[in-house]
Parts: C-alpha cells; structure tokens; sequence
C-alpha cells in the first residue's frame, strides 16, 4: 500500500519544506516537491503541517497507583493518544511487594496486548536490588528495556532509593546503555516539613507540604552523581525555575536531559485554592510564578514535553476525609492536552511552533527512548508515524481524558485539529475521529519478558 501526502508543510530534520510526502507500506518512503508516483490513496494535506508521530515520554496507565486503579487503562489512554497525534505511549512498570520486575512486566504485557492504538514502551522502576534483581535488569536491558526509572522520595509506597543504591544502579547498568529517569524530590528536605503547621484540610497545604527546594536539592545531587558516573540522566517533570536553570548550566558537559509537563506551564498553585482545589494535586505541586517557567520552556531549557497522565476516576480522586489532603490521589491527567498546551507555547509564530512539537515531542524522545532508528522523524526507512496538523480552528476545549477523570486544563481551549494520523502507514484517525476502535494497531516496541 502506497500513500501520498500531498501539498502539506512537512517538518524534515529541523526545517520545514512545502511538498508531499510518500508512505510505503508501514514505512516513510521519501518526499519532495510533486511526487507523481503512482499511489493507492491520496491525501490532500493543504493548509496542515505534516509531523512526525508524537511521543508521551510519561504517562501512567493500566495500573493501580496507591489505594487506587488508573482512569486510563491501555485503551483508553492509547485512544486520547492517538486522537491527539500521538503515536507512542510511554509509560512505566513498578516492581510491586513480593514479586519480580519481570513478572511485573509480563503482567503488564498481557494487559497491553491487542488493546493499544498508538505504540506502546515501558520505562522499569525495580524496588528490589538483590543480586538476582540485577541480573534481570541486564537481562531486560538486552530486550530492549533500556530506561529505568528513580525515586528519590516516596518511602512509604517503597519507591524511594538513597544515593548509594542509585550509584550502584549507575555503575551496573550504565555501561548497558541504559538511561536513568529520575523523580527528583529530596526526601529529607520533605521530611522536615512539619504537618502540624499547616492547615491539611486546604488542598494548597499540598504545595507547602513538597517546596521546590526539595526539587532543586535532588536535582544539583543527581546531575553531579550522574557526571561522576559518566551515565546518561534524565529528570522527569522539572517544576522549578531554579532546576531547570541547574540543568541547562548542567548539560553541556554530560548527558543530560530533562523534560517538563503542562501543568507546570499553564496551571499554578492558585487552582489549589479553589473550592475543589484537590483536583489538582499532583507532584511535584503546582507553583507559583509560571511566567518565567514558560521564558524558560520558550528558550529550549526542556529537552521535551511530556504529561505526567496520572488520571483518577472522578469518585477515586474526590474520596478523602475533607480533614488531611495527604489521602488524595496523587495525579493529574494530560494525554489528550498534549500537544494543545505544547503550541501554546509558540502559537504565536505556528511555524515555529510546528518545529518545536517535532522536535520536543517527538525527535527528542524517540532519541531518549532508544528508538531513534525507528521513530521520531520523517526520514525513507523510518516508521510511517504521521500526525496532519491542522492548526486553524475552530478552537475546541481540551480534552485530556476520555474517561470521567476531573479535567485539569478547564476553560481552556486549542485551535488544533488532526485531519489525518498514520501509526505505521495504517490510518487511524482521520478528522479528529478513531477509525477502526475495534481493531487497535499498536505494537508493544520492547521484546516478551
Ligand atoms: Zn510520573
């Protein structure tokens, strides 16, 4: 099956060319000024910008997350991706009580299987380090899993691991190619916050309870941990002004990345003052001054954009005692706002914005991700990943869940619209709309556990 994409705005390594595009199968097959081959379909991309496939470096689906199950499970979640223009799903297995990574992953697998729309990847999180947990992960590593996920907080749920144990990780695994994600809160500096002088019933305690010091003090300690190791790290949802300006002064001499979430850019810390305040509670909490945390996006401080989905059915996230926020959930949705609240950003100037999107939320992650050789650009030989942007209205409200998750992002709206999405060379949303539920295409990327 040959496809061509004709007369659209087409982002190619960094620039963006006028002309068509041409699909081979499940492949990119080139592109250029009137291509006249021969093709079985024909699309007329006038007036949209064609991207490379989007990729969520961080979404949380199909799992149980405290006292709770996610909103999202793989359908779902992959679903609001792929009506958005994202072609792949990354997201994360934990290392539950009394079982192995692997077990935890075939789980994970079997609920993945034959139900996604987009791609699907997982980043690992292990909560165990005898001998044999490493041997696993080198063994998983050789399969393709190469990103393991960190905590330097969250004790109580088993997911914190100290500096030592996270040296070891990085002299074990870093020379298997691995990249290290990273949640930075200091869980000392959170430690001391004493709850008694706050009033816990007020959702905006949430914010006092995680200060962005906490944030800034992990992220300086890992950045120099990751240096003295010479591995690669990536920090998730930088939140504060300050870590992100540690971490561009960082990068230019170590590989360092780092990636930021909407709701760091567009949602403060005065939503948690609302009557239903504890709808947003997520962490790192929401802050304050986001103006100069957008100067900073504006600029390429973050290596991508990525949404942190962590949805919660509207019943789950509004159980708690009204007496201490600390039982609240803790997560916000996103997948559907992706690239809405990404083009906000540049809207301003959409061709800038288009080569932005290419690039933060799909080139960079691919690389991240160890996928670069298939995803993230529109290069011959590449994944005929393929989102038609069409940037001009009319303007819709976002839409971060198909779920009856609380929607974060309220009020806001996005001229964006999708008139077509190929997720390796299969059309599976033509205008905004899913065009085969009942028969998911996605692939799971990484090899059986
Ligand atoms: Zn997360």
């Amino acid at each position: 099956m040959r496809t061509l994409i004709q007369n659209g705005r087409i982002a190619l390594g960094g620039r963006l060319e006028d002309g068509d595009l041409l699909l081979e199968g499940s492949h990119i097959a080139g592109s250029g000024l009137g291509l006249s081959a021969s093709a079985d379909r024909v699309l007329d991309a006038r007036g949209c910008y064609v991207l490379p496939g989007f990729i969520d470096f961080h979404t949380h689906v199909g799992d149980r997350i405290g006292r709770f199950e996610l909103a999202d499970d793989y359908e779902s979640g992959t679903r609001v991706a792929a009506m958005n223009g994202i072609t792949t799903l990354c997201t994360f297995v934990t290392q539950g009580p009394d079982e192995s990574l692997r077990k935890a992953l075939q789980r994970a697998r079997r609920r993945a299987e034959g139900q996604c729309h987009a791609d699907v990847a997982w980043h690992l999180t292990p909560t165990t380090f005898d001998e044999a947990d490493w041997v696993d992960l080198g063994l998983l590593a050789a399969a393709g899993y190469r990103t393991l996920k960190f905590y330097t907080t969250y004790r109580g749920a088993g997911l914190f691991v100290d500096q030592a144990r996270l040296d070891e990780g990085f002299r074990r695994m870093g020379p298997l190619g691995t990249r290290f994600l990273v949640h930075c809160e200091d869980d000392d500096l959170l430690a001391a916050v004493d709850p008694g002088s706050l009033d816990l019933a007020k959702a905006s305690a949430h914010a006092r309870l995680r200060p962005g010091d906490a944030e800034i003090r992990s992220v300086e300690a890992l950045v120099s941990l990751a240096a003295r190791r010479g591995v690669p790290l990536h920090v998730v949802h930088v939140s504060t002004v300050e870590a992100a300006r540690h971490i561009q002064a960082s990068r230019g001499s170590q590989d360092l990345t780092s990636e930021t979430c909407p709701q760091y850019l567009w949602l403060d810390e005065t939503w948690l003052d609302r009557p239903d305040g504890h709808r947003w509670i997520c962490s790192p909490p929401l802050r304050g001054d986001r103006e100069t945390f957008r100067t900073l996006a504006r600029a390429g401080a973050f290596d991508m954009l990525a949404t942190d989905h962590c949805a919660f059915c509207r019943a789950d996230k509004d159980d708690w005692d009204g007496r201490d926020i600390r039982g609240v959930a803790n997560g916000l949705g996103g997948l559907g706002g992706l690239p809405h609240l990404a083009w906000k950003l540049w809207e301003a100037d959409p061709d800038r914005a288009a080569l932005e999107l290419a690039l933060r939320l799909s080139e960079q992650p691919a690389q991240r991700l160890g996928q670069g050789h298939r995803k993230g650009a529109l290069r011959p030989g590449l994944d005929a990943d393929v989102v038609l942007l069409d940037p001009h209205g009319p303007s819709r409200p976002i839409q971060s869940s198909l779920t009856d998750a609380p929607e974060p992002y309220p009020g806001f709206t996005s001229p964006l619209s999708f008139r077509a999405v190929f997720l390796r060379g299969v059309p599976v949303v033509e205008q905004d709309r899913l065009l085969d539920p009942g028969h998911p295409p996605g692939e799971l990327l990484q090899g059986p556990a």
